[in-house]
């Protein structure tokens, strides 16, 4: 199979899907690699590296697209990039379809079999999020900490304090990888930290993990109202798998905060858990203002640190692609309930429930 590797178009984003490591580890099972002319320059990687690796690289994304039969990227294709879909190709990528319903379309119109990472589960886990959420968790709360400073518009306090001056307070809502990463980074800096989730069993770990330098709240209007008016910085990592985020924290209770606190809505990606969060910024233009709480909602939060996330990511990726390569995505699905549950459109229809419930579509 050739598998291609376009440079990913989205604002800001230097990951990669590919590293020269997972070059060799396609080519010695069997497969052809192209990559994008400098395709790997965000993340550090020279495109001497991909061609010692066995890649070919290819100067334009057209043909990158067009000769390969796989395709694998870090974010959603972007509006521009429609043009290249086509029955029987396979694009394997972050998705987040539940807030791409345009993108849904092209794929059912075309026919592309789109595999998305963030669905494909593993023994009850996330295993191609992980990775990335456990990078955006732990700069959720170096964000907050940045934004806090009055030289960025915040509050000017500093979450550790110092002897004699207060902590600064952090909550965290939901308690999955983003969250319990955000948290330990939070606690490293000597912060408050509150953990709210809605799973028992979860906050039963969270309470085994972190004993009693956090305080776990079970999730609903009350506690979540009580702890955001008294935080420093609320992060909001709370996902239902291929569903729209919920709005948990309220438009009202953003306005009880004090001014110049922070929120960093981590879940924007998928839609967003915060009332007042109605649209994703970007790493050019990251903050914006409302009921004077600064409001941070980057999508591809990793694409700040793209070395660090672009080996993260495909020490987890590039396994499972070579499944793909060697089977076909028919057989790779049949074969691998991991793969299938990554199916999110095929054959002209949405196959993941989640996806097709929140955009409308027969399943
Ligand atoms: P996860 O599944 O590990 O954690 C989600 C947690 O939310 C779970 O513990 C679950 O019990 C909890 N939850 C569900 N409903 C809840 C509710 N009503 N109240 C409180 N908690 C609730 O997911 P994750 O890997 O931590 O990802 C969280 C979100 O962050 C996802 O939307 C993911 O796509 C997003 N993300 C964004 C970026 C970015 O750059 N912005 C990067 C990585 C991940």
């Amino acid at each position: 199979m050739i598998i291609g590797v376009p440079k990913e178009i989205k604002n800001n984003e230097n990951r990669v899907a590919m590293t020269p490591a997972g070059v060799i580890h396609l080519i010695n099972a069997g497969h052809t690699v192209y990559i994008e002319k400098d395709a790997g320059m965000g993340s550090n990687f020279t495109d001497a590296e991909y061609q010692e690796a066995g890649a070919e690289m290819i100067a334009n994304a057209a043909d990158v697209w067009e000769k390969a039969d796989m395709i694998m990227k870090v974010k959603e294709p972007l509006a521009s990039e429609y043009k290249y879909f086509r029955k029987g190709l396979i694009l394997f990528t972050y998705l987040h379809l539940a807030a791409e319903p345009e993108l849904a379309k092209a794929l059912v119109e075309t026919g592309v079999t789109a595999i998305a990472y963030e669905t494909i589960t593993a023994n009850g886990t996330l295993p191609l999020l992980t990775p990335m959420s456990e990078v955006a968790g732990r700069m959720a709360t170096q964000i907050g900490a940045q934004y806090l400073e009055k030289s960025e518009g915040g509050k000017g306090i500093l979450l550790g304090g110092i002897p004699g001056v207060k902590r600064g307070k952090v909550t965290v809502i939901g308690g999955g990888v983003v969250g319990t990463n955000a948290a330990k980074i939070a606690l490293g800096f000597g912060a408050e930290v509150t953990i709210i989730d809605l799973n028992p069993v979860r906050l039963r770990q969270l309470d085994d993990i972190f004993g009693s330098s956090i305080q776990t709240l079970m999730s609903n209007p009350y506690n979540i109202a009580e702890a955001v008016k008294e935080s420093d910085l609320v992060i909001g990592s709370v996902l239902i798998p291929g569903r729209k985020a919920p709005k948990l924290v309220t438009d009202k209770m953003v306005q009880s905060m004090q001014p110049g606190s922070v929120i960093v809505d981590v879940a924007i990606d998928q839609g967003g858990n915060f009332e007042t969060v109605d649209h994703p910024t970007t790493h050019d233009d990251p903050i914006y203002v409302k009921h004077d709480v600064l409001h941070y909602a980057v999508a591809n939060i990793p694409g700040s640190v793209p070395r660090a996330s672009t080996v993260g990511l495909t020490n987890v990726t590039v396994p499972y692609a070579v499944q793909i390569a060697l089977k076909g995505a028919v057989k790779a699905i049949q074969d691998n309930p991991a793969i299938l549950s990554g199916v999110n459109v095929m054959n002209g229809k949405v196959t993941y429930e989640a996806v097709a419930a929140d955009l409308g579509y027969d399943f």
